[in-house]
């Protein structure tokens, strides 16, 4: 009996298995490198033990170290999770011959599957539909050629040893053939450690679909039902659905038979999934994953099982019966996949720190997060933060509750692509069931934010930026420290604020009309609207009038320099120049000046026994892409500048001191 489990990931998987572990009642072994020191899934875990430094090479890759962690600790069994060693034979081997429980399939099921081309041409023999294609490994140039041809453009270079949409290129014409066949065996070889490379014929916009499959050690194989992942980024998943939507009887069952015979000729065991590629009708076997995928919630929410749960029964050895057939599918489950990353900058990835996560707490939502507020989205792995999931009664009703979970999740202090996960889900297309690969590029322009949504939330910024200030100054003032500032009274007149979005800088005039309503003035935009704040509770939900017509659903937060503004999931991170707020904040600062967030010293203006005056930039810090300047907080000497150009500094590291005049 499986009685002490350590999970070898991190991230949301690991926060998953460990609530399924938890409600099995065994004892949950965490590990964690030094970037998830503070992980929510080391706190969440029995017991927690630290790995290695922050690379994953030496961390959640270093399964030598692994393998000691759980002798020593004495555990039954370890679930991989998905990425990482999930896929990788010689650990489930090296599991084995130290008697630990691998959850997952056979090492040789795992082998015959690691290799896309391998895979390839053992389904193509066992007689299932795979596209035409060929190995390039081994062949000359010429051949090469002969074979591309005889398929037609366009074609498709993927790494053999691929994963994660990585290692792909799609060729149109002949002469590009060589030259990217050559990047792609190089970025093989130093991706995956492997240069072998598949070509097939590539389909311009065919659907994703994939089949769950479950196989105990008794011979039961299921078919857990289909998901549609056919939205896109970069060849890899961010919307998934099941059941897969708009699939005629004959394909889908067609599809599951297949899969069966898949798992069957493999001998296979645990949960996997068989990915095609359909199109017209036709469907192609693409690979087999000999994993948990990360889109198993949809399936567990239409079926009603815990696939972890029978991974750990299969791994226990127990026969696996399920009383399923095509009625036990009730509902329809949607996810999106929530990053911290920059659409607009096709997808950049952009780490930093959380400092506020909500998510509305209905039955009909799941959240699967690796993150709560205050924790820290490192450079280092995967940006994924968490996954959002909704069930429906139909598909249209989970679009809908998705779209709600969409618009009413706080996440702030991290740029991420909310936003843009709902804007997919409501273009008509989706709803009307017209979804392929291609449909992110084909809907690139409804997905964006407009300009008009921009300059909404600039501006209601800088009407949310004057009252928050008037607030915080009447607390401040209520202190005996801050009652000397010369602060103009309500009404009298302007207010010059800078907000900078992008390394673009909006300059303001705002005019207070009364405690709530702001006149916001942009000269150089020719802009004027009147603003009043409805309610002015800055730690819930706020609405404001522009000109009376009602903005709702913001949220709006000052942390230091920089503000969060949030309307229905679209947010912007802006930074602030305000040389008043700046000055009754550094009233507090003594001598020591601290670095506000996690970054990297972009520019150090200052030396050591330097004079400096009040307001003198210091040193700029950049995080998130951002810049903040720290300040001279009154005139004087610079003690000692503790940082240099291109330094990595923590959050509240005293990146300067001075002494006062
Ligand atoms: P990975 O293992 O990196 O996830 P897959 O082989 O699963 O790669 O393919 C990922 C995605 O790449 C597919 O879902 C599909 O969108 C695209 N793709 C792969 N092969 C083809 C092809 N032959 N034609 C068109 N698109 C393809």
């Amino acid at each position: 009996m499986i009685k002490k489990i350590l999970i070898a990931n991190r991230g949301e998987i690991a926060t998953r298995i460990t609530r399924t572990c938890k409600s099995m009642g065994i004892f949950v072994v965490a590990v964690y490198s030094d970037a998830d020191k503070n992980a929510l899934h080391a706190r969440e875990a029995d017991q927690s033990i630290h790995l290695g430094d922050s690379l994953a090479e030496n961390s959640y890759l270093n399964y030598k170290k692994i393998i000691k962690i759980a002798l020593e600790n004495k555990v039954d069994a370890i679930h991989p999770g998905y990425g990482f060693l999930s896929e990788n034979p010689d650990f489930a081997k090296a599991l084995k011959k130290n008697n630990i429980k691998f959850i997952g399939p056979s090492v040789s099921s795992m082998k015959s599957m690691s290799l896309k081309n391998d895979a390839r041409s053992m389904m193509e023999k066992a007689g299932v539909p795979v596209l035409p294609g060929f190995s390039a490994d081994g062949l000359s140039e010429n051949q090469i050629l002969k074979k591309c041809e005889n398929i037609g453009f366009p074609l498709i270079i993927k790494a053999s040893a691929g994963g994660g949409g990585k290692g792909m290129h799609v060729i149109n014409k002949k002469n590009e053939i060589i030259n990217k066949l050559e990047g792609a065996k190089r970025e093989a070889l130093s991706s995956f450690g492997n240069d072998s490379i598949l070509i097939e014929k590539y389909l311009q916009n065919p659907r994703h679909i994939e089949v769950q499959i479950l196989a105990d050690n008794y011979g039961n194989i299921y078919t857990l039902a289909d998901r549609d992942c056919s939205i896109q980024r970069r060849h890899q998943k961010v919307i998934e659905e099941a059941p897969a939507t708009n699939i005629n009887l004959e394909v889908r069952e067609g599809m599951a038979f297949q899969a069966k015979q898949v798992a069957k000729s493999i001998s296979y065991s645990g949960a996997g999934t068989i990915e095609f590629l359909l199109e017209k009708n036709n469907f192609y076997f693409m690979e087999m994953n000999t994993r948990l995928q990360v889109e198993h919630p949809v399936t567990e929410l239409i079926l009603g099982l815990d696939l972890v749960e029978l991974q750990i029964r299969v791994a226990n050895n127990e026969k696996i019966i399920l009383d399923y057939n095509k009625d036990s599918i009730k509902g329809h489950a949607i996810e999106a996949r929530v990053y911290a990353e920059i659409p607009e900058k096709n997808f950049q990835p952009s780490p930093g720190k959380i400092l506020e996560f909500n998510f509305p707490d209905k039955p009909y939502l799941r959240l699967d997060t690796g993150y709560l507020a205050n924790d820290e989205v490192s450079s280092y792995y995967d940006p994924m933060i968490a996954k959002i999931i909704s069930y429906g009664v139909n598909r249209d009703d989970a679009i809908k509750k998705l779209s709600f979970a969409l618009e009413n999740t706080r996440l702030e202090g991290i740029k991420n692509n909310i936003d843009f996960l709902n804007k997919i889900i409501k273009v008509s297309a989706f709803a009307e069931k017209k979804i392929n690969t291609d449909f992110i590029n084909k809907f690139w322009k409804k997905l964006i934010s407009s300009k008009e949504s921009k300059d909404l939330l600039l501006d209601s910024a800088a009407a949310l930026y004057i009252k928050f200030r008037s607030s915080y100054y009447i607390s401040k003032s209520l202190s005996p420290w801050h009652n000397n500032i010369n602060w103009r009274h309500l009404g009298n007149d302007f207010e010059n604020i800078s907000l900078i979005y992008d390394k673009e800088v909006f300059n303001y005039e705002v005019k207070i009309l009364n405690s709530s309503e702001f006149l916001v003035i942009d000269e150089e935009r020719k802009n004027k609207n009147i603003f009043k704040i409805l309610n002015d509770d800055f730690s819930k939900k706020l609405s404001l009038l522009r000109n009376n017509k009602k903005i709702e659903n913001i949220y709006f937060t000052v942390n230091n320099d920089n503000i969060y503004i949030n309307q229905s999931g679209y947010s912007l991170n802006l930074n602030i120049r305000d040389k008043f707020y700046l000055d009754i904040k550094l009233e507090a600062s003594e001598g020591s000046m601290d670095s506000p967030v996690p970054g990297k010293i972009a520019k150090v203006f200052s030396k050591n026994n330097q004079q400096v005056k009040k307001g003198d930039i210091l040193v700029i810090i950049e995080a998130m892409k951002m810049e903040h300047s720290i300040l001279a907080p009154y005139s004087g000497k610079i003690i000692k500048i503790n940082v240099k150009e291109g330094q990595q500094v923590d959050e509240g590291y005293t990146v300067a001191q001075m002494k006062e005049k």
